[in-house]
């Protein structure tokens, strides 16, 4: 995850550029933005890939120490080009004195199409290339291994390919510092297997943007949610961490286990005890935790960092400080008073006593308004007036106490 448009790294992983080619879009969201939904592509992809990223990068000989009579084969190596700003992770390089060829481990099945592989592959395995041709290597072609059909697919650095490479290193860069997101896909093939499809709703963005495309939205299936809560209610219970699960125990009970990866929230009710490990990892995963009573009041919630968008960030503080906070804290406000009708309801039975020993004639003001206003008539609706109105800071909050100062007389009940 990076700061749009402020804090591009040096270095651009090589997967990135991938996705770039793949879709524009969906870099920015899973770079800049640090989305991720896992779908059944990814979670396969990262099974085939299990054994390289489990294993330690290696080191490889430099290319005038390499041994031409001895070939030899290093796992997970990771090198960068400065000069082009890019770094790659190689899943295998396969060295034969000073020639090198990265093979990158792909997870389906090699496609039928004329280059042997889809563009967004050649891509990732020419920008290998390139950082090791830029580390004095000598690298003309790469092999793709095809897992789920177990073939070897060479892909040969031209120029065609190596000048659309670098055009994509480029265009990756541009985008991210343009703190843009990229428009969607149109009706495109790539969207239905996309796993941020559910977060970036091409069809439906697309149909609200471009006025000439017909209203029909696919049905993309968004990633599923399976997790389920947890409610802890048993007195005197702990919350802890064994691996990957919580473990709940409660006195002369036998311990229960779940597991974390299938929890939507933890809820915790009374006396009931989590410990820091069980804490750090729910955080970890972004799982909130509710602190309530025993009877269900909540007290409070414990939350990860949350959503990792940056942008998001920095557009919540820019609200915070410009006027658009004014018109946001306008409609909180207004909101908040919209919501006072038990305050009202409860000054009414004030004011019912207040007449009957104090007889008003026909349209005076009402207790409510009297006593809410220091004797002048102002109703809710006037009061709705002056807080669309209110402006500077301390005037939206005397119009909020103005509404309060009723009830701050009103018998204290629940
Ligand atoms: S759903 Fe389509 S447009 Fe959106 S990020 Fe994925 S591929 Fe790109």
């Amino acid at each position: 995850m990076i700061a749009a448009g402020q804090d591009v790294p040096d270095l651009l992983p090589a997967r990135m550029v991938n996705e770039f080619v793949y879709c524009p879009r969906l870099a920015y969201l899973e770079w800049v933005q640090g989305e991720w939904e896992d779908n059944v592509e990814t979670v396969h992809g990262r099974f085939v890939h299990r054994r390289v990223d489990d294993e330690p990068a290696s080191d490889v000989p430099a290319p005038e120490e390499a041994d031409p009579a001895r070939p030899q084969a290093a796992r997970s190596v990771m090198l960068s080009d400065p000069e082009l700003g890019v770094i790659a992770r190689m899943d295998l390089l396969e060295l034969d004195g000073r020639v090198a060829t990265p093979v990158d481990y792909k997870r389906g099945i090699a496609p039928d199409v004329p280059n042997g592989a889809h563009d967004p592959e050649r891509v990732q395995l020419c920008v290998q290339g390139l950082i090791l041709r830029a580390n004095g290597y000598a690298c003309d072609r790469g092999i793709l291994y095809f897992a789920a059909s177990k073939r070897r697919v060479e892909v040969v650095f031209d120029d065609a390919l190596v000048a659309f490479t670098r055009e994509a290193v480029l265009g990756l860069r541009t985008v991210a510092m343009s703190g843009r997101l990229p428009a969607p896909l149109v009706d495109s093939p790539k969207c239905i297997r996309c796993s941020l499809a559910g977060i970036c709703l091409p069809d439906e963005v697309n149909a609200m943007s471009l006025p000439s495309l017909p209203d029909e939205v696919r049905r993309l299936v968004p990633a599923r949610d399976d997790r389920i809560p947890l409610y802890v209610q048993a007195q005197g219970g702990t919350v802890g961490k064994r691996d990957e699960r919580l473990r709940v125990v409660v006195k002369d009970e036998p311990p229960q286990e779940v597991r974390l990866m299938e929890l939507s929230h933890v809820a915790l009710f009374g006396n009931v005890q989590v410990t820091t490990q069980a804490l750090r990892a729910l955080c970890d995963q972004d799982t909130i935790i509710a602190h309530l009573s025993y009877g269900g009041w909540l007290y409070g919630i414990t939350a990860g960092l949350g959503h990792k968008n940056v942008e998001l960030r920095i557009a919540q503080h820019r609200v915070a400080d410009g006027v658009q906070g004014l018109a946001i804290a306008r409609a909180m406000v207004t909101g908040k008073i919209l919501n006072q009708r038990t305050l009202l309801r409860r000054r009414a039975r004030f004011a019912t006593c207040r007449a009957s020993r104090a007889p008003r004639s026909a349209g005076a003001p009402s207790g409510i308004d009297r006593r809410a206003h220091g004797g002048r008539r102002h109703g809710r609706e006037t009061v709705f007036r002056r807080v669309s109105t209110a402006f500077p800071e301390r005037g939206r909050l005397g119009r909020r106490g103005l509404c309060g100062r009723g009830a701050e007389s009103a018998p204290a009940s629940r």
